[in-house]
C-alpha cells in the first residue's frame, strides 16, 4: 500500500533496494511528531524519499513546513534537483526556498566593494544591517529595491511570483535573476521563503540562534509547526562543537592596538595587557605541551581579572567603552569605503565570553603556533556540551536525522540531548551487493603505539606489499598527519601520489585521480578528502581500493582528557565510547565509505589495526561484521586481495 502511494509522487520507474523502508520510516516520523535517526547508506536515494515521504504525510494532515538543513551547496543541489524532478513527474509542486550564506549572496561582496575575507560573519552582517538602515548616508541599492518603507516592493513581489512558481531555481540561477533586476538575492530568498512549503539551508541556519531567529521570522516558521531534516547528521556533533569554539591571536591583538594609535583611542594600556596575559600563557603552554598544542588552563590561571587586578565590573567597563570606540571606527570605516572590521570589537567579543563562561563544560586553553618563524601566541575557549545548541531540536514539531553512517544511535540521542522518549530509529544494510567489496584486517599490525619506529617499518613494508598487489586507484588513510609523513617516506613505488595537506583542494585530487589509472592518495582522518566528498566520475567511484591505517581515535591530549573527565560527569561510565569509540567509528565509516559509490563499483577495504577486533567490532553494521576477514600473514592477505581483483566472486 505505502509502494502504490508513494508512486503519486516518486519520480522515478523503479525503488531503490531498501527505499521503501525508510519513505515508509520517515512518513511516520512527519506524521506522528517524531525524532527519527536514520541509518540508510549510500545509495538508497536518501533525498527523493524525504521529499515523497513529506508529500504523503501533508495529504494526511498539515504538518507544516519542511526545512532541510545540509552541509554543502552541493547536498543542497541535490535537493532542488529531486524536487524539480516531483514537480515534472507528479505535477506535486513544492514551493522550495535554497538558502546559502548571506555573504556568498551579497552582491557587494561580489563586487569586491569590501574585503570580505577580511571580514568575519559577523562584522559582516553588522556591515549589511548598517546599510540596510542607510545610517550616515550609505545604504544598500540592492536592498532598496527589495524593500519600500520596510515593506516588499512591488517590483520584488512581482519577480517572485513571476521567478519562483513551478519552478525550484539554484542558488546560482537565482542570483543571476536577482541581479538583473537590482535587487539583493539573499533578501528576495528570505521573502520567498515565507510562502515556500520546503526550506533549504545549511546547518548553521539552526544550529546559530540569531540565523534560526530570523529565518524562522521571515518564513513564518513556529519550532513546534516545522519538520526538521539534518542531512548527513553523523557530522552533527563536531559541526554543533565548533560553533561553541572561539579564538584569538597575538596578531589580532597587535591589530586592534594599530586601530587605537590610528582613531586616538586610549584603552587604558588593556590590551597591552591582555596581549602579555596571553603570552605568558603561551609560554606556559609550550613548555608543558610543546609548539602547536592546546594547554588546558586551570581556573586560576585563566582569570584575567586576577592577573589584571581588577574585578569583573572594572574589566565590563573597559569593555563597554572599547565597544563604542569600535562602533564609531567601524563607521568611519565604512564612510571611507575601507572594509568596515573593528578588531578592537573581535578583542572584545573575546574577552567578553573569556569572562562571563566559568561553567563546567567550558574549557580554556592556550597554545603557540610557529608561522614562518615567528611565533603565534593564541588562547582558545570551547564548550564541550554540544547538547548546548541541538536540544531546542526537542521543541521541533518532527526530527529527522540520518546519514549513511549513523551506526551508533545512543551515542547521538546522548550527545545531542535528544528526548528518548520521541525517538524512533531505523538501520537499514548496504543496497549494494556484498559481493562487490572485500572488507580485510590486518591484525598484524596497530597503531596505539603509533611512535614506536618498528610498527612503522612494518606498516610500511606490508603496505608495499599490497600496493603492488593493486593495479587500480588507492586511497590510503592515517589517524594523524605525523603518521602520514613517516610511513609515507618509506613506501618504495613508482606510483604517482598525491598527499593531502592544510591547502589541498578536493578538486585537485579529483584531477589526479582522473588522471592517472593507477595512483594513491594520502589522506587523514576528519580530512577533506576522507569525508563528504566523492571520488567519483560519472556517478562511479574512481578507487579500486580504500586502505586506513590504524584506528582513527582522536588524538590523546589536554583537551582529549578535559572532554573524558567531563563526559565522566555526564554519561558515567560511557565516557569513553562517547568520546573515544563513537568519533572513531564515525571517521572509519566515512573513510570506508569513499569506496562503494554505486551499484557497479567494487573495491577492497583494508583497515590496518588488530584494535578492530575489539569494543569496535560490535558496534560496525551486521554485514560488516560478517565480512569482515582478519590476516596475519602478507602472503595470505596480497593472495586473496589478487583473486579479488581477477575473479568476479566474492574471496572467501
Ligand atoms: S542587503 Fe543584500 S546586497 Fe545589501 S549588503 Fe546586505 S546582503 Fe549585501
Amino acid at each position: 500500500m505505502i509502494e502504490n502511494w508513494a508512486r503519486r509522487y516518486f519520480p522515478y520507474p523503479e525503488f531503490r533496494t531498501h527505499q521503501i523502508k525508510a519513505i515508509e520510516f520517515i512518513f511516520k516520523v512527519f506524521l506522528n511528531g517524531r525524532i527519527g535517526l536514520l541509518s540508510s547508506p549510500c545509495g538508497t536515494g536518501k533525498s527523493v524519499s524525504v521529499l515523497t515521504a513529506y508529500l504523503m504525510a501533508r495529504e494526511v494532515e498539515d504538518i507544516g513546513k519542511l526545512f532541510i538543513l545540509t552541509r554543502t551547496k552541493n547536498e543542497l543541489e541535490i535537493y532542488a534537483r529531486e524536487l524539480q524532478a516531483i514537480a515534472d513527474n507528479s505535477k506535486a509542486f513544492l514551493r522550495a526556498t535554497l538558502i546559502i550564506s548571506r555573504q556568498e549572496m551579497c552582491p557587494l561582496v561580489k563586487e569586491g566593494r569590501f574585503a570580505a575575507e577580511r571580514m568575519d560573519y559577523r562584522s559582516f552582517l553588522a556591515y549589511c544591517s548598517r546599510l540596510k538602515k542607510a545610517s550616515k548616508g550609505s545604504s544598500c541599492p540592492y536592498y532598496s529595491r527589495v524593500f519600500k518603507d520596510w515593506r516588499p516592493s512591488k517590483e520584488a513581489t512581482a519577480f517572485l511570483e513571476e521567478t519562483c512558481v513551478n519552478r525550484v531555481l539554484m542558488p546560482e540561477e537565482f542570483y543571476e535573476e536577482a541581479i538583473s533586476h537590482g535587487m539583493c538575492p539573499y533578501e528576495l530568498t528570505r521573502l520567498a521563503a515565507a510562502d515556500s512549503d520546503v526550506i533549504i539551508g545549511n546547518y548553521n541556519h539552526f544550529l546559530i540562534e540569531e540565523a534560526r531567529r530570523s529565518i524562522f521570522a521571515r518564513s513564518r516558521m513556529q519550532m513546534d509547526s516545522v519538520n526538521i531534516v539534518f542531512d548527513e547528521a553523523h557530522s552533527l556533533p563536531s559541526a554543533a562543537m565548533g560553533l561553541l569554539s572561539d579564538e584569538v591571536s597575538t596578531r589580532t591583538v597587535s591589530r586592534a592596538k594599530k586601530e587605537t594609535v590610528k582613531y586616538g583611542v586610549d584603552d587604558r594600556g588593556f590590551l597591552k595587557l591582555f596581549k602579555s596575559f596571553m603570552e605568558g600563557l603561551g609560554k606556559k603552554a609550550m613548555k608543558l605541551v610543546g609548539i602547536g598544542e592546546n594547554h588546558v588552563l586551570s581556573r586560576e590561571e585563566s582569570s584575567l581579572t586576577n592577573f589584571l587586578r581588577l574585578s569583573e565590573n572594572s574589566v565590563f567597563e573597559i569593555l563597554d567603552f572599547l565597544r563604542e570606540e569600535s562602533d564609531k571606527i567601524v563607521l568611519l570605516k565604512m564612510e571611507s569605503g575601507k572594509p568596515p572590521v573593528s578588531y578592537i570589537a573581535r578583542i572584545v567579543d573575546f574577552v567578553e565570553r573569556w569572562v562571563s563562561e566559568d561553567y563546567e563544560d567550558t574549557v580554556k586553553y592556550a597554545r603557540v603556533d610557529e608561522d614562518h618563524g615567528k611565533k603565534v601566541f593564541r588562547l582558545g575557549i570551547s564548550s564541550m556540551d554540544v547538547s548546548k545548541t541541538t536540544r531546542s531540536l526537542n521543541k521541533v514539531r518532527s526530527v529527522l536525522l540520518m546519514s549513511g553512517t549513523l551506526w551508533d544511535f545512543d551515542y547521538y540521542r546522548d550527545v545531542l540531548g535528544l528526548d528518548e522518549r520521541r525517538i524512533t530509529t531505523l538501520s537499514l544494510p548496504s543496497p549494494f551487493k556484498r559481493e562487490n567489496r572485500l572488507i580485510i584486517v590486518d591484525k598484524s599490525v596497530t597503531t596505539k603505539y603509533e611512535l614506536r619506529e618498528e610498527m612503522v617499518y612494518k606498516i610500511s613494508d606490508r603496505l608495499n606489499r599490497i600496493i603492488d598487489s593493486i593495479n587500480g586507484r588507492i586511497a590510503i588513510y592515517f589517524p594523524s598527519y605525523e603518521l602520514m609523513e613517516k610511513v609515507s617516506s618509506r613506501l618504495k613505488t613508482d606510483t604517482p601520489m598525491i598527499k593531502e595537506d592544510t591547502k589541498i583542494r578536493v578538486r585537485q585530487v579529483l584531477k589526479f585521480l582522473t588522471e592517472n589509472d593507477k595512483c594513491i592518495t594520502l589522506g587523514v582522518a576528519r580530512g577533506k578528502i576522507s569525508e563528504g566528498v566523492d571520488l567519483t566520475s560519472e556517478g562511479l567511484s574512481l578507487l579500486s581500493a580504500v586502505i586506513i591505517v590504524g584506528l582513527p581515535y582522536p588524538k590523546r591530549n589536554e583537551m582529549h582528557e578535559a572532554l573524558l573527565k567531563y563526559y565522566d560527569k555526564k554519561f558515567g561510565d560511557k565516557a569513553f565510547e562517547y568520546a573515544s569509540t563513537a568519533p572513531c567509528i564515525v571517521a572509519l565509516a566515512q573513510m570506508a565509505g569513499r569506496l562503494i559509490r554505486s551499484q557497479n563499483d567494487r573495491g577492497i577495504i583494508i583497515i590496518m589495526d588488530s584494535r578492530v577486533y575489539g569494543k569496535i567490532r560490535k558496534k560496525l553494521p551486521q554485514d560488516w561484521q560478517e565480512d569482515m576477514e582478519a590476516y596475519l600473514k602478507i602472503e595470505n592477505l596480497v593472495r586473496d586481495v589478487n583473486r579479488f581483483f581477477q575473479s568476479n566472486q566474492r574471496v572467501k
